[in-house]
């Protein structure tokens, strides 16, 4: 019986796990299946996710939160349907901070969720990422690039880790016929990410909100596609229940490629902020472009982004402004 067959069968919701919940993706993800109807756990170290972000579902009846830390074997009672692989730090500053430390979250926290997938016999989707590219050669970037990663830079730890679990993943299937998915991410905002996180959105907006320098690394000539969150989490879900043949890997992502520097003044735009532009060093080995190709998420899902940029930036705005102001932003699904 398939596993489609099988939730249909036993008139239940679906229960879904969602590991790094309460992250910033993982959050709205978290609301996105509870609105739909399924039973969601939320398993997270709130290593960089919070519980601010899933303080509205945590007395929903159909909500439960775990903490737990996914490089330690997982044991959780009870049928489990799906599985979102995306505990993990994303932010270079966050990744950085004990690079040996994420590269286990990466292998380790892949291994005890696909051994927790085959006992449950779950479908799982890992949230991989454009950084398997590295610094690419081929612009923009299709699924069927090998990409081009420095393994001994500071950004490995992060891009060999997601290589890695994607290695994984494929060898579940093949060695134990897993159900997997492999969503491979681009830069993505919104809500909910931490004002402190070093990501470019976020500093972006957080100073230009308070009047603080923009800190542009490099020249500014470096390029980005930003996808808002919204349209990232409805990706994973098409991606997660498309049929059983399709694995990916399948980039999702905001095709619209912008410099660094269009993004400041677009921020400084929005926020009508007088910030001046701070030029700074560039970080070693930060990909110079970088630009999806979504064919595969079009054709096969049916999905392409609709936010655009001025719109994203605009809700995120709203948001750290009410962070700034010491309010906390309730977004309750
Ligand atoms: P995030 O840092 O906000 O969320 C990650 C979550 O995982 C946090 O809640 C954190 O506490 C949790 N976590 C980290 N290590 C853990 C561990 N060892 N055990 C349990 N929980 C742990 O990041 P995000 O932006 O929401 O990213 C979510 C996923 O999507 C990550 O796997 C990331 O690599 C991937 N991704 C994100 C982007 C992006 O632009 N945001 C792009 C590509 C891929
Ligand atoms: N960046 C920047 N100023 C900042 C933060 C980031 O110019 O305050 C640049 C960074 O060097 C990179 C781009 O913005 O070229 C995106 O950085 P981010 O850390 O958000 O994502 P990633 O590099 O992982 O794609």
């Amino acid at each position: 019986m398939t596993l489609q067959t099988r939730i249909h069968a036993s008139r239940r919701s679906p229960t879904v796990l969602v590991a790094g919940g309460a992250g910033f993706i993982g959050s709205h993800l978290c609301d996105a299946l509870l609105q739909r109807g399924s039973m969601v756990i939320c398993l997270d170290n709130l290593f960089t996710g919070t519980t601010d972000n899933i303080r509205p579902l945590l007395n929903h009846p159909n909500f439960r939160f775990i903490e737990h830390d996914v490089r330690d074997s997982i044991e959780i009672e009870g049928e489990i349907d799906r599985i979102y692989s995306l505990a993990c730090p994303a932010s270079p500053r966050h990744y950085q901070v004990d690079p040996v430390g994420t590269m286990k979250t990466c292998v380790l926290g892949s291994i005890n969720l696909l051994e927790l997938a085959r006992q449950k016999g779950s479908r799982i989707l890992q949230a991989s990422t454009s950084e398997v590219y590295g610094d690419p050669e081929v612009h923009p970037q299709p699924e069927s690039y090998l990409g081009n990663v420095n393994p001994v830079g500071p950004r490995a730890c992060y891009d060999e880790g997601k290589r890695a679990a994607e290695t994984l993943m494929f060898d579940y299937r093949r060695m134990h016929g897993t159900e997997i998915k492999v969503a491979r991410i681009f830069n993505t905002y919104g809500p909910r990410m931490l004002e402190n996180d070093g990501r470019v959105v976020s500093n972006f907006i957080v100073q230009a909100l308070r009047g603080e320098p923009i800190t542009i690394y490099g020249q500014g000539t470096q390029t980005r596609s930003f996808c808002f969150v919204d349209d990232l989490v409805r990706g994973l879900q098409l991606l997660m229940e498309s049929p059983a043949s399709v694995s990916g890997p399948c980039n999702l992502g905001n095709p619209h490629e912008v410099t660094i520097e269009a993004i400041a003044r677009e921020v400084l735009a929005c926020t009508e902020s007088a910030s001046p532009l701070r030029f700074e060093p560039l970080p070693k080995d930060d990909p110079r472009r970088r630009k999806p190709v979504i064919d595969a998420a079009e054709k096969i899902l049916g999905w392409r982004p609709r936010v655009a940029l001025k719109d994203g930036l605009q809700a995120t705005i709203a948001y750290f402004a009410l962070r700034l102001a010491g309010e906390s932003p309730t977004l309750v699904p």
